[in-house]
C-alpha cells in the first residue's frame, strides 16, 4: 500500500495518530461538561490530527457537534460523508454561502452584511440557514461589539420572520480562559449573559448558547451554557499547562511524532553541528541525524546551541536534545555514548505516560504553545493511524 507519494508501510518518519484517544478525551470532557454538549473543533486539519479520522473519532466519543474555521473545511467533512450538527464561524463576503446551506452546516454572523448575503441565499435556494450569532463580549477579534449587537440582532430577526434563517444559537468567545481567575473571564461571562437578555427580549428563541473553548470547558463551569467548543483539549494537550497537565483531567495526548535515524556516527572533541556551528561536541561523541526538518513542521526554534538547550527528542530510551540548528529537512542529536543505529525509532514527542518528550515540552522549548506544535506538521509527513477502525463511517 503506498499513499499519495508513492510512500510504502514503513515510513522513515510519520505523525502517528492515536484515534481512540480522540474518541477517550471527548467521552471524558463529554463526561465532564455535562449536561452540555460537546463541539469538538476540527480546524486546521483538526489541529494537525487530520480532518475526517479525527471528526469521526470525535464522534465516537460523543461529540454531538463539530465546528470548523472555514467552510471549505465543514464543506470537506460533508463530502466524505460526516454527518451530525456541524458548524464554521470564519467567513468574508462573497462567501459559498448557498454551499453551506445545502451541506446543512450552520453560519455565524458577526456583522448585518453577513446576515444579508445569507439571508439572500437561502431565498435563492429556498433553504433556511441556520445562523448562529456572534458578540464580541471582549476579545476584541470577531463577533459584533456590544454597542452593535442589538442592530445585528434586529436584523437577523427580520430574515427570521421571512423564513430565511433561524437564530439557532448566540454565542461568544473567550480572551483569557487559559489564565483562570483573569479579570477578564468574569467580565465576558457577564456581557454574554447580558446581551443574550437583551436578544431574548427582542424576540431570539435560540437552541444553544455557547461561550467555552477548552481552557473554559476545563475550569469554568459557570461558562458551559448548552455547548462547549473544545479544541485543544480533545486531542490531549492542556489548553492550562502552567496548572493543569493532561493526565491530571484523564485526557491522553493523540499525537507522536516519530522518525528513524538516517545515520549514527562518531565524531571527535570540537565538532561542529550543522549549519553555522551553533553546536559544538565538548568530547568524542556519537552523532545521530533525525530526518526531519522545518520543512516537515519541526520548528526551527527548537535549534540547540552548546549553551542552549534544544528541544528534547527520545532516542534509544534517554530524553537527549536537538544539537545545531534544524534545517529543512533534518537535524542531529548528540547522544555522547548512547548506543544506537541507523534505523533506530527516535521520538520528537507523544506522551509523557510512555516516557516520551510532550508537545508542550516542544512548546516550551521552541517559546510557543502546543497548539501550534501540533498544527505545523506538513502534508509531506505521512498520518499513521491507530484505532483506524474508528475513521470509518458509522
Ligand atoms: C479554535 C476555537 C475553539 C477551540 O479552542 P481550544 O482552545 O482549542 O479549545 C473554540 N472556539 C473558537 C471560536 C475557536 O476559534
Amino acid at each position: 500500500m503506498t499513499d499519495e507519494y508513492g510512500r510504502g508501510p514503513v515510513p522513515h518518519a510519520q505523525v502517528r495518530v492515536d484515534l481512540a484517544a480522540i474518541r477517550d478525551n471527548v467521552a471524558e470532557l463529554s463526561a465532564r461538561v455535562g449536561p452540555a454538549a460537546v463541539m469538538t473543533v476540527v480546524k486546521a486539519d483538526a489541529y494537525g490530527h487530520g480532518l475526517v479520522p479525527a471528526a469521526r473519532a470525535a464522534q465516537a466519543g460523543g461529540a454531538t457537534w463539530l465546528g470548523t474555521a472555514v467552510l471549505a473545511e465543514a464543506l470537506a467533512l460533508r463530502a466524505a460523508g460526516v454527518t451530525g450538527r456541524l458548524m464554521a464561524w470564519l467567513s468574508a463576503p462573497g462567501e459559498r454561502w448557498a454551499d453551506a446551506l445545502a451541506a446543512d452546516v450552520d453560519v455565524s454572523a458577526s456583522a448585518p452584511w453577513a446576515v444579508t448575503e445569507i439571508a439572500a441565499a437561502a431565498r435563492e435556494t429556498g433553504r433556511t440557514a441556520r445562523l448562529h450569532l456572534k458578540l464580541d463580549s471582549g476579545l476584541g477579534r470577531s463577533g459584533a461589539p456590544v454597542t452593535a449587537w442589538p442592530e445585528l440582532v434586529e436584523t437577523a430577526l427580520k430574515a427570521q420572520a421571512e423564513g430565511l434563517v433561524e437564530v439557532v444559537g448566540l454565542w461568544s468567545h473567550l480572551a483569557c480562559a487559559d489564565e483562570p481567575g483573569h479579570p477578564a473571564n468574569a467580565s465576558q461571562s457577564a456581557a454574554f449573559h447580558e446581551a443574550v437578555g437583551l436578544a431574548r427580549r427582542q424576540g431570539a428563541r435560540p437552541e444553544v448558547l455557547h461561550l467555552a473553548n477548552s481552557a473554559a470547558a476545563l475550569t469554568m463551569p459557570d461558562a458551559h451554557f448548552d455547548l462547549v467548543r473544545v479544541g485543544l483539549a480533545a486531542y490531549g494537550l492542556s489548553p492550562v499547562p502552567q496548572a493543569v497537565t493532561p493526565a491530571d483531567v484523564g485526557l491522553r495526548p493523540a499525537m507522536s511524532v516519530r522518525a528513524r535515524l538516517a545515520l549514527v556516527k562518531r565524531v571527535p572533541a570540537g565538532q561542529g553541528v550543522s549549519y553555522g556551528h551553533l553546536y559544538r561536541t565538548d568530547r568524542e561523541s556519537t552523532l545521530a541525524l533525525v530526518p526531519l526538518g522545518y520543512a516537515d513542521g519541526v520548528p526551527r526554534h527548537g535549534s540547540g546551541g552548546s549553551a542552549g538547550v534544544g528541544a528534547p527528542v527520545l532516542v534509544s530510551g534517554v530524553t537527549r536534545r536537538v544539537a545545531g540548528r534544524v534545517c529543512m529537512d533534518q537535524f542531529v542529536v548528540d547522544l555522547r555514548d548512547d548506543d544506537a543505529r541507523a534505523g533506530d525509532e527516535v521520538v520528537l514527542f507523544g506522551d509523557p505516560a510512555a516516557g516520551e518528550p510532550s508537545a508542550q515540552h516542544w512548546a516550551g522549548a521552541c517559546g510557543t504553545i502546543s497548539y501550534e506544535i501540533v498544527t505545523r506538521f506538513a502534508p509531506r509527513l505521512p498520518r499513521v493511524y491507530v484505532g483506524a477502525d474508528l475513521a470509518e463511517p458509522r
